[in-house]
């Protein structure tokens, strides 16, 4: 089976893409949806959080509270990387399974963080980065969340740079300012022909 990592920074147009490709056949596997299943009521995340945390970050469902938690680690660095810690593997092994159970025309896994984190690279066939302009991702972030530019900032800031994703792409799809979502589509077309022609 064919596996695209796809990747871009926050607000760069991912899962915009993401929708069009599974429209067209393949099957997708969301990093940041498996993070949140995993801390659903019944997710397999739940245990070690209220062995390490507390049981005051699980709610009455048995699930992870995530206003609380998101309080918690957002002043708290040391925090964050320990709820990162726990929750990587997790994340590693389920998106793994789905990728490899994965039927459709070819698998795309969503990876906001491939670049950074690097365990993914060896795991794909190919690197398909969305390029997009900072000042349009803030812009599209903001009116998607309505989060304060400082914390927006504080996202992008700790993600790579444009540069650093273009250097690793195999493809790219550009959604910048001046991309609408036709000429976005004809783009996802293309690379969704040529990876066809590649299985
Ligand atoms: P990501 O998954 O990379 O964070 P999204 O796909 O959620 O980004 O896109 C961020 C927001 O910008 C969404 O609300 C999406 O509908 C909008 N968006 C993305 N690309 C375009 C575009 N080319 N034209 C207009 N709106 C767009």
């Amino acid at each position: 089976m064919l596996k695209i990592g796809l990747t871009g920074g926050i607000g760069s147009g991912k899962s915009q893409v993401a929708t069009l490709l599974e429209e067209w056949g393949a099957t997708i596997v969301d990093t940041d949806l498996v993070a949140h299943q995993l801390c659903q009521p019944g997710g397999s995340a739940i245990a070690a959080i209220a062995e390490q945390f507390g049981s005051a970050f699980i709610t009455a469902e048995q699930g992870m509270d995530r206003q609380r938690m998101r309080e918690h680690v957002f002043a708290n660095p040391a925090e964050r990387q320990r709820l990162e810690a726990l929750l990587h593997p997790l994340i590693w092994d389920e998106a793994r399974r789905q990728v490899m159970s994965a039927g459709g025309l070819y698998v795309v896994v969503v990876v906001p963080l491939l670049i950074e984190r690097g365990r993914w690279r060896n795991h794909v066939d190919r690197i398909c980065v969305v390029d997009c302009d900072e000042l349009t991702q803030k812009q599209r972030v903001r009116e998607r969340s309505g989060l304060t530019d400082e914390v927006i900032e504080r996202i992008m800031g700790a993600q790579a740079t444009r540069e650093q994703r273009l250097a690793v792409a195999d493809d790219v799809i550009v959604n910048d300012g001046k991309t609408t979502l036709s000429t976005l589509r004809q783009q996802a077309e293309q690379l969704h022909q040529q990876w066809l022609q590649q299985r």
